[in-house]
């Protein structure tokens, strides 16, 4: 639109009539901000006001009035040109097309970005739906928890302005997918609600999902960006058990975060067994809780071997949960749960504390050969942790190990999250003068971009490209690559998972540093590792 310097409008494009569903006759010489929903007039009269004063763009979102007494939510951007007193208007077309009786609702019941209603009135809308039901069996209901697939990476890849235009979009084609009367709600950060009432049975939230499924086939379009994104959904049915709108939302919510968990793009519908899951996993807490005062853990030391030549250069310490019952536990049976509650705090503490102890018991022990590092695993909350840096300082000053000897192992996932802020923060421990590694290397979704970024060391390539290096030309390239992108970057390069002699030889070839693999020693107890350290001692000497 091109408004003149009292913003009456002087001229617009064609599409204005389908997006309104007026005449350009109508709306030509009407005063723009008489066109917008009444609560949205005072803040862009001002926003449009600042205009001149410094200012030759601003950028806006408001509601519209269409023909048919509903609203559209735009964003705006409007650029001024003072030569012929003009505005020129233009919005994007991430519109959000609301009902009559929608667009009225109080702001408190809106979501800012998207314009849907939010958390609040989406549960109220349940409540209500639950009430109805509570009377007759038959007003069945259901509700559906959607969330963006990996939506905090394409937040920090491509920025909030980015992945605010895709929630948006996603909000959009929700709102498109679904009848006028189901309600969309956005519940909070990259998650969208839909309530479907009257329904018989799961068929219908199952076709729902189909419809906006088909729809992620295509790329977004935002700004200058394309990006394809895709979606996991949870679905759970209105039934007895539902006493209050909270738990049938928590119920789709867990059936969304297994939709997650098997990869992402799909949808699972909540049942009785994943409430009992939900229950074992409390208990396993618990005890995860109780192991912690008692110190059932234990932490075990694979050793990491020069390639070259197979010298021992340090050990990486993993932690094991020496169960009273069930015997010795692996960490991947624990660590993902101890993330989750916060635990992973405190047991990576107590982890670091023993690990760097043991390392120098044996720096001292054998003081005649080349110090030995120790490489310890820090999971994305001990990351962000805000007591991780004075605590790791402490560790090593009250052990007496030297910062130049513990490696610090974060995944690549685990960056990711948020990698504007690991980058901070790996680049305060770095000061520190400890090693970092980039874990896991290959399996998360780091961008090319970041890497030169990373205040790290070395690169751990992992061991799924290393396990079928040898039979497949593909893993075989793709850590060929990485060599050589680490080396161009001035990193090092770290192969776990090395279990046969072939493999061995492809990685020496390719001029990789550093080797780990059940080839040399699976994990083993501190007793055990010292004998590796023997062996290592009587076959190079102090050397
Ligand atoms: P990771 O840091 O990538 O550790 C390497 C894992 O690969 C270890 O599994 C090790 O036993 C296994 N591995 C090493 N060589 C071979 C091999 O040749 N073949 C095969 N098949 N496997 C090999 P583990 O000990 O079960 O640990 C699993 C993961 O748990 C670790 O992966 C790490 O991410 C996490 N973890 C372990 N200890 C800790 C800890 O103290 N804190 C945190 N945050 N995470 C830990
Ligand atoms: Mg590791
Ligand atoms: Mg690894």
């Amino acid at each position: 639109m091109i408004l003149d310097d009292d913003w009456v409008i002087q001229m617009m494009s064609d599409s204005w009539g389908e997006v309104l569903g007026v005449g350009q006759d109508e709306l030509r010489w009407r005063r723009f901000t008489d066109l917008l929903h009444e609560v949205d007039r005072q803040d862009v009269a001002d926003r449009l006001g600042r205009i001149g004063d410094g200012l030759s763009t601003v950028r806006f979102s408001c509601r519209i009035a269409r023909a048919d007494g509903g609203y559209v939510g735009l964003a705006w951007s409007v650029a001024h040109d003072p030569d012929h007193g003009l505005f020129y208007a233009s919005a994007h077309e991430t519109a959000i097309n609301l009902s009559e009786s929608e667009a009225r609702l109080p702001d408190v019941f809106l979501d800012g970005l998207t314009g849907l209603p939010n958390r609040g009135l989406f549960l109220d809308r349940v409540a209500h739906a639950l009430q109805r039901f509570q009377r007759k069996k038959s007003n069945q209901f259901a509700i559906i928890h959607c969330g963006v697939d990996r939506f905090s990476v394409i937040n920090h890849s491509l920025g909030n302005r980015n992945g605010d235009l895709l929630l948006i979009e996603v909000a959009n084609l929700l709102r498109r997918s679904t009848r006028p009367t189901d309600m969309v709600a956005r519940l909070g950060g990259d998650e969208f609600g839909i309530l479907l009432e009257d329904v018989n049975d799961a068929t219908s939230p199952l076709r729902v999902i189909k419809r906006v499924q088909e729809k992620f086939v295509l790329p977004f379009q935002l700004h200058e960006h394309e990006v394809f994104a895709s979606l996991s959904s949870g679905v759970a049915m209105s039934g007895e058990a539902y006493g209050e709108a909270d738990l049938m939302l928590r119920d789709a919510n867990m059936a969304m975060r297994r939709a997650k968990g098997q990869g992402g793009g799909g949808y699972v519908l909540f049942d009785r067994g994943m409430h009992e899951e939900a229950i074992r996993r409390l208990d396993l807490e618990l005890d995860l809780r109780r192991a912690l005062e008692k110190e059932q853990f234990e932490t075990y030391y694979q050793p990491i071997m020069r390639a070259r030549d197979g010298r021992l250069m340090g050990f990486e310490a993993l932690v094991r949960w020496n169960h009273p019952e069930r015997g010795l536990i692996s960490p991947v049976a624990f660590i993902p749960l101890a993330e989750e509650s916060g635990l992973i705090v405190h047991i990576g503490r107590w982890v670091l504390r023993a690990a760097c102890e043991q390392m120098r018991h044996w720096q001292q022990a054998f003081p005649r050969r080349p110090a030995l590092t120790v490489s310890v695993n820090l999971s994305a909350r001990q990351l962000l942790h805000p007591e991780i840096l004075p605590e790791i300082r402490r560790t090593l000053r009250e052990t007496g190990l030297s910062p130049r000897h513990l490696k610090l192992e974060i995944t690549e996932s685990a960056m990711m999250e948020d990698a504007d802020r690991a980058i901070e923060l790996l680049t305060v421990l770095k000061r520190t003068r400890l090693r970092l590694m980039l874990d896991d290397f290959g399996t998360g979704y780091s961008s090319l971009s970041y890497l030169h970024r990373l205040p790290i060391d070395a690169l751990k390539v992992d061991r799924s490209f290393v396990m079928n290096m040898h039979k497949e030309d593909g893993a075989r390239s793709f850590v060929e690559t990485i060599v050589s992108l680490a080396h161009a970057l001035g990193r090092e390069v770290v192969c776990e998972g090395v279990e046969l002699p072939e493999q061995e030889a492809l990685l020496r070839q390719m001029g990789v540093e550093y080797v780990q693999g059940f080839l040399y020693s699976r994990p083993v107890t501190a007793a055990q590792a010292e004998m590796i350290i023997l062996e290592d001692q009587a076959r190079f000497g102090s050397r």
